[in-house]
């Protein structure tokens, strides 16, 4: 028998239609690239959204097609997850850490119609429009008065108010298939090109549900939330699309990430929640300590993307009372996965037993199924002991990525992560290594592959071998070991040199080590295994 409940599609729209008509007044407060901070409420926003829903259908954009962001967090790429999404569109968003050969890999891969972008990275876009064949228009996200004068776009630049302006507000938002895409985020994978996870409608809907939860972001309408944690890096966590849901105030940083600016804008705008990765985190509670600061209203941090040293969780908490959300989360997760929040009978355990629990990455949220296994294959128990392969499993996972029809990243149903984890019996699950052969530098991915591949382009090396070595500031920083052909007299500066514009700045390992050979297994494969461990501290005891 079937129920008889309204077919209500779930639509990123609806979140937005919510945030105007019951918290209409509540308040959005950006830092801009221009330097200024602006206010508006969520009845602006709407409004806006509306109007760029009607500007995007000028510019000619059909549903399903992409429209690309490349913007720190702020009120008008707000406007624009509401108005592509919304309109049937999809949102693209682009990681500006890219190298420019990767960026323009993603816009063309994406088909994107049109970029729309920060004035920051007008150098970006100038070295990527002449490589890609897709968006024929670029747009800057600002007004007149500050549109570049001089730029390598010729006729191809527009600027951002100048759409709002020119298009009514008078917008309906189209009732769409809940499976329909909403937006796409692509994630630098271990070999080959990075993969794009396109999230739907329903997913995004889902996924706002449970992560709204007091047990996972814990998000009301009496936070102020500040999300550190990029949009252009899954969706900032869902936190855009959390706020509209409760009603919650929000406060985005623009591209002033460093522990000062992030302190201002913290205690003038009374944030009670924030989100990022660890780095970021760092710098704050640096500038806190060397002002002897503390914070007034914020009461929450999130902390993921990395694993949370309990230094820092010790810090927030007895320093300054701001209790730490552990989270682990991915990209092709929506993101968040497991929340590190107690359960009643851990409050009363001694204040170190407590630091270890939140060193783990915590429970699963309502919608993610997980379990771990052994080398066959074999489920393994959760006894807080046993070690092994992460797979989840739920409606906010994906199942395939964009424009890869042939290969599914699925094992039985399972998407297999690329975490080694163990799990104990009140299920807290904790990350103890990573089966994929990647680096996480400052919250964002570096590929060892092709770091490997470059240093494979110079002609005195015989072998090379990237790994992850753990570094104070960022988390972890690429180590590259090298055998060099004999008699070769290549130095470290030599080789280091040899990255410059070939890969991102940051991308660049930061010290290479010269060996006599690399181990390798039976098969003739690096142990790269053997050398993380052997190399794990060597940015520490530098
Ligand atoms: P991304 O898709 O870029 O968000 O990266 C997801 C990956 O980051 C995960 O598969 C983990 O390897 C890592 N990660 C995310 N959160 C944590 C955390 N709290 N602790 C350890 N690693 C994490």
């Amino acid at each position: 028998m079937q129920g008889l409940m309204m077919q209500q599609p779930l639509l990123v729209a609806s979140l937005l239609m919510h945030a105007e008509r019951h918290h209409g007044t509540q308040e959005i407060v950006s830092r801009r690239v221009e330097g200024d901070i602006h206010r508006y409420s969520y009845r602006d926003l709407a409004q806006r959204a509306r109007r760029m829903a009607n500007a995007l259908a000028g510019l000619g954009i059909q549903a399903g097609e992409r429209v690309g962001t490349l913007a720190w967090n702020g009120y008008r790429h707000m406007e624009l997850y509401f108005a592509a999404s919304g309109s049937g569109s999809v949102l693209h968003t682009l990681n500006p850490r890219l190298h420019v050969d990767q960026l323009a890999y993603i816009i063309e891969h994406a088909q994107d119609r049109v970029v729309f972008f920060d004035l920051t990275f007008l150098p970006l876009i100038e070295s990527v429009a002449p490589r890609v064949k897709s968006p024929k228009v670029f747009v800057a996200m600002t007004d007149r008065a500050h549109m570049p004068q001089a730029h390598g776009l010729s006729s191809m630049l527009m600027c951002y108010e100048d759409l709002i302006d020119l298009h009514s507000d008078a917008y309906e938002w189209p009732l769409l298939d809940e499976n329909s895409a909403s937006s796409l985020c692509y994630t630098s994978g271990t070999t080959g090109n990075p993969k794009g996870v396109l999230y739907s409608h329903r997913s995004t809907l889902l996924h706002t549900y449970a992560a709204a939860l007091p047990d996972s972001l814990n998000c009301s309408a009496r936070d102020a939330i500040l999300p550190v944690v990029p949009m252009f890096h899954v969706n900032a966590w869902g936190l855009p699309y959390i706020a509209c849901m409760v009603g919650a105030k929000l406060v985005f940083p623009g591209p002033a990430l460093d522990g000062k600016s992030l302190y201002e804008l913290i205690e003038a705008e009374q944030v009670t929640l924030s989100a990022g990765v660890p780095t970021v985190w760092q710098g704050l509670l640096a500038h806190a300590d060397a002002i002897e600061g503390s914070f007034s209203t914020m009461r929450r941090t999130i902390i993921g993307g990395a694993p949370c040293p309990t230094a820092m969780t010790a810090a927030f908490q007895n320093r300054h009372r701001v209790d730490v959300l552990h989270a682990w989360g991915m990209t092709e997760l929506s993101p968040v996965g497991t929340v590190c929040s107690f359960k009643t009978h851990q409050l009363s355990l001694p204040v170190d037993e407590r630091y270890a629990v939140q060193a783990k990455q915590g429970r699963s949220v309502f919608g993610i199924d997980m379990k771990i296994v052994g080398p066959d294959g074999a489920e393994l128990p959760w006894d807080g002991n046993a070690a092994g392969d992460l797979l989840v499993r739920g409606p906010w996972v994906t199942r395939q990525y964009f424009g890869n029809d042939d290969a599914s990243p699925l094992r039985d149903g399972w998407f297999p992560t690329g975490d080694v984890a163990k799990i104990d019996r009140d299920g807290f699950m904790q990350i103890t290594d990573r089966s994929k052969d990647v680096i996480k530098s400052g919250g964002e991915w570096i590929s060892s592959a092709d770091i490997e591949n470059v240093a494979y382009l110079h002609a005195d090396v015989a072998s090379a071998v990237c790994i992850a070595a753990r570094h104070p500031k960022w988390d972890e920083r690429p180590l590259l070991l090298i055998v060099k052909k004999p008699d070769s007299a290549l130095t470290e500066d030599e080789l280091l040199a040899f990255f410059d514009g070939r890969v991102a700045k940051w991308w660049k390992p930061d010290a290479v080590v010269f060996v006599e050979s690399v181990p390798l297994g039976a098969t003739g494969k690096v142990l790269k295994h053997q050398l993380r461990e052997q190399y794990a501290d060597h940015y520490l005891s530098a």
